[in-house]
């Protein structure tokens, strides 16, 4: 039996990292950045103020502390004009937020400390030397690294990419992965369900869950229990793949699909791991092209991907952090585990506690859907009192 470190080396040992490719800005959100981009300006790219109001000298309206200050508007100066006047002495120029600050002024006074005047401003009170004022560079300076390699590309990252002049980003190819469903008893959603069968769900859950990693999922038509069905349609369709993604056909019973028709090949290497659920599992290559075989449980299915795949696809993209957030937590109440596995319950995380829903059984995929966390339970621990602390697993794509 593997342990569930030696599993998750032995996936990510068969994804190389993906090839570079560059991305205009509007195509880049959601990928990863392949390498450091640095400003092309610095930010802020000027003095400039933070605030709607009145460019002084602070030592010519320190006095409006005590006593109104009348001083004398020489010029009006919105975001975005561009000649650039000094501050004569006793004098103020009118400045809207974001406009270039003019030589020898070192104080903004708000538009609500004055009477907003236009010709003549008076000022009724003031704030210490250099307020409201954005200097130059005081965010990032030109040529300094903006984002680095391995951070994900979302609103914040982008702006900024944006913000200091880049129009295209060096990201790495998202993988292509197919993913294959397998079982006799499997019916579209939408089709009549016959007696003993069930809707086919494990290719909707995986295609999300390759997407919410970073990947570019296709759904393959799911094939029943027939090796040469099964074979067939691996074979016309690996090709085109970074990584292939089975699901069922890989437990002890007998008309395991996956497992009689990958056994003859050699390539592919199927174990227990000391987890729970997600026991059986296999990986290697078919063809030269990456395989996974995930257990076809949906709960098996979908803990599988989070623990074996996930990380190896979003190493395979660079990821600066591949892996889950994790957080401590107090269990609500008691729980069991057994012996030698490593369990990744379902639970609900909130304000540091965590409570389990649901029981171990892995068919249980409306209590999944309810969880936003996986509680790990280590190999050696079998019983756990309310309160006792545990590591949880976050994941995304759980009702908040
Ligand atoms: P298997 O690993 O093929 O023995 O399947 C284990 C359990 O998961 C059985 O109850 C299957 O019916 C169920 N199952 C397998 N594949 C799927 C799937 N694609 N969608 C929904 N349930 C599945
Ligand atoms: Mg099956």
């Amino acid at each position: 039996m593997r342990t569930v470190e030696e599993h998750q080396a032995a996936v990510a040992a068969l994804l190389p990292l993906m090839p570079e490719e560059d991305v205009a800005l509007a195509e880049a959100h959601g990928r990863v950045l392949a390498r450091d981009v640095s400003a092309r300006v610095a930010l802020p790219g000027f003095d400039n103020s933070a605030m709607d109001g009145y460019a002084a000298r602070w030592a010519e309206v320190a006095s409006a502390a005590d006593e109104p200050v009348r001083l004398p508007v020489a010029e009006d100066i919105p975001a975005g004009r561009t000649d650039v006047v000094p501050l004569a002495p006793g004098t103020v120029h009118r400045i809207m937020t974001g406009a270039p600050l003019p030589p020898g002024a070192d104080v903004v006074i708000p538009v609500e400390l004055t009477d907003a005047g236009t010709d003549v401003v008076e000022i009724r009170g003031v704030l210490p030397a250099g307020s409201h004022l954005r200097r130059a560079g005081e965010d990032i300076a030109a040529d300094e690294v903006a984002l680095h390699a391995g951070s994900p590309l979302g609103a914040a990252q982008l702006g900024l990419a944006a913000a200091v002049g880049v129009t295209r980003l060096p990201v790495r190819r998202r993988p292509r992965v197919l993913v294959l469903s397998t079982g006799s008893e499997l019916v579209a959603p939408g089709q009549p369900l016959g007696p003993g069968q069930i809707y086919e769900s494990n290719s909707a859950l995986l295609v999300a869950a390759v997407e919410e990693a970073g990947g570019q999922a296709r759904r393959l038509h799911f094939v029943p229990d027939d090796v040469d069905q099964f074979l067939s349609t691996v074979r016309a369709e690996v090709a085109t793949a970074d990584l292939l993604i089975t699901s069922g056909g890989v437990s002890a019973g007998a008309y395991e699909v996956v497992k009689d028709a990958f056994a003859g090949l050699g390539t592919v290497e199927f174990t227990k791991v000391g987890m729970q659920p997600g026991g059986p599992q296999g990986a290697g290559t078919v063809d030269g092209i990456p395989v996974v075989t995930l257990p076809g449980n949906p709960v098996s299915s979908f803990v599988s991907f989070e623990v074996f795949v996930r990380p190896a696809l979003r190493r395979a993209l660079g990821y600066a952090s591949p892996d889950r957030l994790r957080a401590p937590a107090r269990l609500a109440g008691p729980l069991r585990s057994p012996a030698g596995k490593r369990q990744f319950l379902r639970g609900r995380y909130d304000g540091g506690q965590v409570s389990q829903v649901g029981g171990p059984g892995s068919h249980l995929v409306a209590h999944l859907a309810r969880a936003n966390c996986l509680v790990v339970v280590p190999e050696d621990v079998t019983e756990l009192p309310a309160g006792a602390e545990v590591d949880v697993v976050l994941i995304e794509g759980a009702l908040q």
